[in-house]
């Protein structure tokens, strides 16, 4: 049997598309191999992001080459956002690159893997290439799921909000919806299956259905069908704090199946900053959006950019007022680095220096350091509802998730992973919670619907 290794970067929806090609690859006779010196195609799935993905795509073919003289039959394909972007230029820049595959071509990777050692056993370059200029559709792809309680689901590709410094709309495409019967169904066999959390995905998941031209279908609206699917989570990434709707927010406050966490990137706490990244909302109504967040219990966790090309102290300055208003569960901080083809890219000179932009990204996580670590204690003595993800990295220790996306250590057998518990929190740190477990039991965990985790009474 031919084995295969997919090497993937970037983001959950990266991770999703690589348990595409997983299943693609499958489809066509191929096993999963646990290494890439045992692989006989090995697949990097790409993002573009950030520069530094990119230069990783270079470094690890040059690993890959090297893979490849001790096993010249090795084939390696690149696909995701750098391919997209960069199609043919890759096979100059690299040559232990057989094959380049865009981000709605991953259908065609079997085909391109035999086309490129014909070309091989004919004492040619293996390099072949499928990109459609830019995706304009959503591939049904056979996914082979990496997790067999834990579920990813794509409910739109894209995105039409070209904020300045953002390559996907230009990597990635415009919006395009999958109708919701779809999504529906996918859910609901999921749930069949056993499957206790499923994570709803898209570039701006609360812009889903604005292209569908149907008042009729919005994510709020597809959000509450799902409270009615008997699966225990409910997630989804990432929410746009010009878009999200109060309806959404109330849901978040509801008792039923959507977990209280809520991944909203604000980017910068600056108004000037805010409207030249073509954001859409201001600082007060992101710290409203967030007040009212908190009132329904929901952990606001969020992405922020350091070092906008027009960012100066005082804007700075706005960006660390925000996070100790917003007092955030979780934070990814950058520094911002130029996209080609973006807006900010051609408008703005890259002029902030990298150890002042390293000066911004410290400062930030110190600070949001400090609030996880004070947030995370004034957990201690609740008692939460914990789907188990497997081993903890400290030895004998299992780990888990609450609904609101905090992370638990605690002692238990590994047969619980893949299972709901109850955990009594008895630490609280910048690294996470800390529990005891209090029973094995799926009987305390209401079984599916509601459930927010605490034992009342
Ligand atoms: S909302 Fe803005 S940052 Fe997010 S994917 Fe779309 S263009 Fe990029």
């Amino acid at each position: 049997m031919k084995r295969f290794y997919i090497y993937t970067w970037g983001c959950q929806m990266n991770e999703h598309k690589s348990e595409g090609m997983a299943g693609v690859l499958a489809r066509a006779g191929y096993l999963p191999a646990d290494d890439p010196a045992h692989a006989d195609v090995v697949l990097f799935n790409t993002c573009m992001v950030r520069e530094k993905p990119v230069e990783k795509v270079y470094s690890e073919a040059g690993v890959i080459a090297l893979l490849k003289e001790k096993n010249p039959d090795l084939v390696l394909g690149v696909g995701g956002c750098v391919a997209q972007a960069l199609k043919e230029k890759l096979f100059r820049k690299s040559p232990a690159i057989d094959f380049v595959f865009g981000s709605s071509n991953i259908a065609e990777i079997p085909r391109l893997i035999e086309q490129a050692r014909q070309r091989r056993a004919l004492g040619k370059p293996g390099w072949v290439m499928a990109v459609d200029k830019i995706p304009d559709t959503i591939e049904e792809l056979p996914f082979l799921r990496a997790s067999r309680f834990q579920a990813k689901v794509t409910i739109a590709e894209g995105c039409s909000n070209f904020c300045s410094f953002c390559i996907v709309p230009y990597t990635t495409g415009l919006l395009r919806s999958r109708l919701p019967g779809e999504i529906l169904s996918e859910v609901s066999e999921l749930a069949a299956q056993g499957y206790k959390e499923v994570q709803l995905l898209g570039q701006n998941v609360d812009s889903y259905g604005k292209d569908l031209n149907d008042p009729r279908i919005t994510f709020a609206k597809l959000l509450r069908a799902l409270t009615e699917i008997p699966i225990p989570r409910i997630r989804f990434t990432s929410s746009h704090p010009q878009d999200i709707t109060d309806e959404v927010i109330e849901l978040l406050g509801e008792e039923n199946n959507i977990c209280e966490h809520l991944h909203m990137a604000v980017q910068s706490g600056s108004d000037k900053v805010l409207a030249e990244m073509r954001r859409g909302y201001t600082k007060e109504h992101f710290l409203k959006l967030v007040e009212a967040l908190r009132e329904r219990n929901v952990n606001v966790t969020t992405d922020i950019i350091v070092g906008f090309p027009t960012e100066t102290e005082e804007d700075f300055q706005e960006t660390v007022d925000l996070v100790q208003q917003a007092r955030f569960g979780g934070a990814f901080i950058f520094k911002y680095s130029p996209r080609p083809k973006t807006v900010a890219f051609y408008k703005y000179r890259d002029v902030i220096p990298e150890e002042e932009k390293q000066r911004r990204l410290e400062i930030l996580l110190t600070l949001q350091k400090q609030i996880t670590d004070e947030e995370n204690r004034k957990r201690v003595g609740q008692t939460v509802e914990v789907l188990v993800e497997g081993p903890a990295r400290q030895k004998g220790l299992l780990m888990g998730k609450t609904r609101d996306n905090r992370t638990v250590v605690f002692e238990g057998s590994l047969e619980l992973i893949g299972e709901l518990v109850m955990v009594h929190i008895t630490e609280g740190s910048v690294a996470g919670l800390v529990g005891e477990l209090v029973s094995d039991t799926l009987t305390l965990v209401p079984s599916s619907l509601g459930g927010r985790g605490e034992i009342k009474g």
